[in-house]
């Protein structure tokens, strides 16, 4: 074993806490960039000797991290934090939102709870992992994006699943306070389209009036809305327990005496199953396609119906059993049979939709996130090592 791994509890919790520091000061915000804070990342892990993976996106401005320590075998276990934060603009910080403040054991800073924390753990966590000579791998994955709909997630899935690497289980480190959540609604937000020949009030009959068939479509969110209820799963623990449907804002038209030739539904998607999003998305494509595309068309043959993903975050499901919620609960010496739901969206669902048993544990309170003066107690901290530690034995044998 090598001086890292014998560090005491007290000299773990203070490198978690110089790397927090350093995190918190990449200003990772969504919109921004976050190579340099990925950078930073790579260059603790590297001299580790861990099989690094830079998956950039399209812009190249910002890119995930995939760190592998250990062997390059199936059955190792996923430590999934995202590193960018919300804004603070319009907020009252007390503090430099970017500079990690301590006191009275709370360390404050945008991130520092929603989720540098986490991510510093695993980070601090690593050289312990390399040392370890570990049976199945550790895989660090860190993604950005996340919080304007996970959308950095998938491609390190995507990445994991082109190198091979079939992990056990997947812990997403989002704060629940170190306690076990195994479910949570997804959260899928769009904007559809609709596109059709404008013209004068009284020629209604040569022209396609956006709204009108806008307002069908809604008609038929709002069925589905109420099918919806009766559709929840038996012993749901969301509340409410089934999946929910919303139009939140409508928008078309410019005067009472013109025909309308633009028309746009805002809606959203809070699915408790996987079978409900498939149920909904083929109701609102048979109405789309089946029924008022062709109407349209048959007037305006270029009218359009368009619908415009503005971000899916795939839902937990809870599965009875899980490999995952009973690999934290012998981490954190948590009741996986006690095991809760959510109301807020994570990463988690992308996992285990990618076949890879997913729990969320990590460090803090998610009253915390996105709030001003955001922060993190120095013991959250130090219960996420302790369970971190628990890791190697699990994966040396
Ligand atoms: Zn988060």
């Amino acid at each position: 074993m090598s001086e890292a791994a014998l560090l005491a509890p007290h000299d773990a919790l203070g490198r978690t806490k110089e790397i927090l520091a350093t995190l918190v000061g990449f200003p990772t915000i969504s919109s921004e960039g976050n190579l340099d804070c990925i950078a930073y990342a790579h260059s603790l892990l590297a001299p580790l000797g861990a099989k690094l993976e830079v998956i950039p996106d399209a812009t190249g401005r910002k890119a995930n991290l995939l760190a592998t320590i250990g062997p390059d075998v199936d059955g190792g276990v996923i430590l999934s934090g995202h590193v960018d934060v919300v804004p603070v603009e319009g907020q009252d910080w007390s503090t430099d939102p970017f500079r990690l403040t301590e006191y009275a054991g709370r360390l404050y800073g945008r991130g520092a709870c929603d989720m540098k924390g986490f991510v510093a753990c695993a980070l601090a966590a690593a050289p312990a992992f390399a040392d370890a000579r570990l049976a199945r791998p550790v895989h660090i994955a860190l993604t950005h994006d996340e919080e304007v709909g996970c959308l950095g997630a998938p491609r390190l899935i995507a990445a994991m699943a082109a190198l091979g690497r079939r992990p056990a289980a997947c812990i997403v480190g989002e704060p629940t306070g170190m306690a076990l959540v195994e479910g949570h609604k997804g959260c899928f937000e769009y904007t559809t389209h609709f596109e059709g020949l404008e013209g004068h009030g009284s020629r209604p009959d040569v022209c396609v009036n956006a709204v009108f068939y806008a307002t069908r479509y809604v008609a038929e969110i709002m069925r589905l809305a109420g099918e919806l209820r009766g559709r929840a799963p038996a012993g749901s623990r969301f509340d409410p327990p089934w999946s929910t449907l919303s139009v939140g804002r409508l928008d078309g038209g410019i005067a009472r005496n013109v025909v309308p030739n633009r028309c746009a539904v805002e809606w959203e998607f809070r699915p408790v199953s996987r079978s409900d999003v498939d149920f909904v998305w083929q109701r609102l494509l048979d109405l789309a396609e089946g029924v008022l595309l062709p109407e349209m068309q048959e007037v305006h043959p270029e009218a359009t119906i368009i619908t415009e993903v503005i971000g899916e975050v795939a839902g937990l499901d809870p599965v009875p059993g899980s490999s995952a919620v009973a690999l934290a609960a012998r981490l954190t010496g948590g009741d996986a049979g006690r095991a809760g739901v959510v109301p807020f969206g994570t990463e988690a669902g992308l996992f285990q939709a990618a076949g890879v048993p997913t729990v969320v544990c990590g460090p803090g309170d998610i009253a915390e996130a996105h709030r001003p003066d955001e922060s993190i107690g120095e013991d959250d901290l130090a219960a996420c090592l302790a369970a971190l530690d628990r890791l190697v034995p699990e994966l040396s044998a």
